[in-house]
């Protein structure tokens, strides 16, 4: 009995995304439904009962809502190709609770400007941040910061826009960290339109991952 239960809540909340723009292939709502039922490849351990207790901590915490729930276990798609990984990851249980502030002011703050968002990047292991030469104080190693793109936009221009304005308004006094992947001089690069966002200190980049290219100052 406790299994079913478990199958349905995990179902519903993949359903919810029957909207999103990645719709199919290895990092998709689907893929995720039949990767979170298999077990654990060592432990045999139920990956479904651990995502219906992150989710049942979500909830709690009144940010079940703000993004797909499942979407906060992806890694990146073009790491996990790139390093052969499995295209989600449990994060450790002892990490789960720091990804809250970071919704919370997704659901306040940025939400309410961008309308919603999709996650391209959730928790990201040791294991993948080595394969990839990631930063080693990268806050995705700590489940407290997500790459978001945002589904219903009309131009990056527009979103990066007010992303910027955000930032300047509430930056400083929320700690926001705000990688704006977005260059006005070259704006065939980075043409998902994708950001970070943490709540881990009032600073602000762009591609090469310093203020240097922070694209704000040109934008606004
Ligand atoms: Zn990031």
């Amino acid at each position: 009995m406790a299994i079913l239960t478990v199958a349905t809540v995990s179902l519903a909340a993949v359903g919810d995304v029957a909207s999103s723009p990645n719709e199919a292939g290895p990092s998709s709502a689907e893929a995720f439904n039949r990767w979170h039922f298999s077990p654990h490849p060592h432990t045999m351990d139920s990956k479904a009962a651990s995502f219906a207790s992150f989710q049942a901590m979500l909830e709690e915490e009144g940010v079940a809502e703000v993004v797909p729930a499942w979407q906060l276990w992806r890694v990146d798609a073009h790491y996990a190709k790139r390093c052969g990984t499995d295209y989600f990851l449990v994060p450790p249980e002892s990490r789960w609770r720091q990804i809250i502030p970071t919704l919370r002011l997704l659901r306040d703050e940025v939400i309410p400007v961008t309308g919603p968002l999709e996650v391209a990047s959730g928790y990201r292991s040791p294991e993948i941040n080595d394969c990839v030469n990631g930063a080693s104080r990268s806050k995705h190693l700590n489940f407290k910061a997500l790459d978001l793109v945002a589904t219903q936009i009309t131009g990056r221009e527009d979103i990066f826009k007010k992303l910027c304005i955000l930032q300047n308004q509430i930056g400083r006094s929320k700690s926001m960290g705000l990688g704006a992947f977005y260059d006005p001089e070259d704006t065939q690069r980075g043409e998902m339109g994708r950001f970070h966002i943490d709540v881990e200190g009032y600073r602000t980049w762009g591609f090469d991952y310093t203020s240097k290219s922070n694209p704000c100052p040109k934008i606004l």
